[in-house]
């Protein structure tokens, strides 16, 4: 039977060439950073290296790069420190109800702590309302964290518009920037944001390993105490393989992004066109709003997507409904609540993500299975 993964925001398979970068550092480079010999000065050295690759992609200098264990830490880290650092100021946080729950679970932790949380509203295509933003900002605004790229629709939030407003208002800005990076050319200085969130299995490296971007470290209170590393921001001993990893990857997403980008963009219109044709019923997510072309959100009308999901996968194609999170309950995802997606859609939505390895073939395959699919799924 063909194997197709079309779940590439749930996680990546790790490139080749990282792999390689992997066992060559299990095998030759084991020291502890904070050794003083040999060994450890070898690989505080390669910490470094992968540093400013990293930080050179995101136009910024490596003493603003911080790792930890993925996107989950990076947002709490972020989110928790700043709220914590600067509760004499305000105890105002403002951020979007389209977030990943690594953000809103980290929010509802805090309004449960006595912070205040708005959410913005967004429009049909699930972008924030900036209008909004602009109101709910008050003098106690301490922080707006607003995701780049959301790993539901792919839509592309007005980050740089977002920053705008909340500096003028004295407000910190941050973006889970995890589904966008390495995938999306772009400097922090575009963005115009304070902190970023990155991950490095959704972009071909291991799972475990991510960081985030700080313009201003100080601003942070950490979640861990210890060694000291990652300048007392992250204590624990780094994970150097895994380091030396993501900055491989990185280095190959840069390398390849406007051409991958290209080629993911006929993938999706294709995908888009096919089920359109076939399924005229169908709904594409923020099809009229900027998107990443590796992300199609389609719902179908009076169909639960978890049969589609079982129907597909018993085909070997793999893919999700909605929200990763959410998958295995038959709860609506929350990202589309919030786009107010018709109740018709609303249990009927299907999430493909294409990556490296999805080629012409495969949609075609998903093409040719998916329309029976959906009118023997049919909730009549
Ligand atoms: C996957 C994901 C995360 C969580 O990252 P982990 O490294 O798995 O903790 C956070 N935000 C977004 C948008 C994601 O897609």
């Amino acid at each position: 039977m063909r194997q197709i993964y079309l779940d590439h925001n749930a996680t990546t398979p790790v490139h080749p060439e990282v792999r390689d970068v992997l066992m060559a550092c299990y095998e030759n480079d084991f020291g502890n950073p904070s050794s003083v010999h040999r060994y450890g000065r070898r690989t505080r050295v390669q910490i470094d290296r992968a540093r400013d690759t990293i930080a050179a992609m995101l136009g910024v200098s490596g003493s603003s790069i911080f790792f930890c264990s993925g996107g989950t830490e990076a947002n709490n880290t972020i989110i928790k420190g700043v709220a914590s650092a600067h509760q004499d100021r305000g105890r105002h946080i403002i951020t979007s109800p389209t977030e990943h729950p690594a953000v809103l679970d980290t929010c509802a932790y805090l309004a449960q702590q006595g912070f205040e949380v708005t959410y913005l509203p967004v429009d049909e295509a699930g972008v924030v309302d900036l209008q909004a933003l602009e109101e709910a900002l008050t003098n106690e605004t301490t922080l707006v964290s607003v995701m780049h790229a959301n790993n539901e629709t792919g839509v592309i939030q007005p980050i740089a518009d977002i920053a705008r407003l909340a500096h003028q208002r004295g407000a910190l800005v941050h973006t889970d920037a995890v589904q966008s990076f390495g995938k999306l050319p772009f400097h922090i200085d575009a963005l115009e944001v304070d902190f970023l969130s990155f991950s490095g299995h959704k972009l071909y490296a291991p799972k475990g390993i991510g960081g985030w971007y700080a313009r201003t470290p100080t601003a942070l209170q950490p979640l861990l105490h210890g060694g000291h590393q990652e300048r007392g921001l992250r204590s624990g001993t780094e994970s150097v393989p895994s380091i030396m990893a993501l900055s491989k990857a990185c280095e190959i997403a840069v390398r390849d992004m406007q051409a991958e980008w290209e080629r993911l963009q006929q993938l999706q219109q294709r995908l888009e066109h096919g089920i359109l044709e076939s399924v005229p019923s169908a709904r594409i997510q923020s099809a009229t709003a900027s998107r990443l072309p590796s992300t199609t959100n389609v719902a179908f009308a009076e169909v639960e997507g978890e049969t589609l999901l079982m129907s597909l996968d018993l085909q070997g194609v793999a893919i999700s409904t909605g929200s990763a999170c959410s998958s295995g309950s038959l709860e609506p995802s929350h990202v589309l609540k919030a786009m107010a997606v018709p109740e018709t859609h609303l249990y009927g939505a299907l999430r493909l993500s294409m990556g490296r390895s999805t080629t012409p073939d495969d949609i075609d395959y998903v093409l040719e299975c998916l329309p029976d699919m959906v009118k023997h799924a049919r909730v009549d």
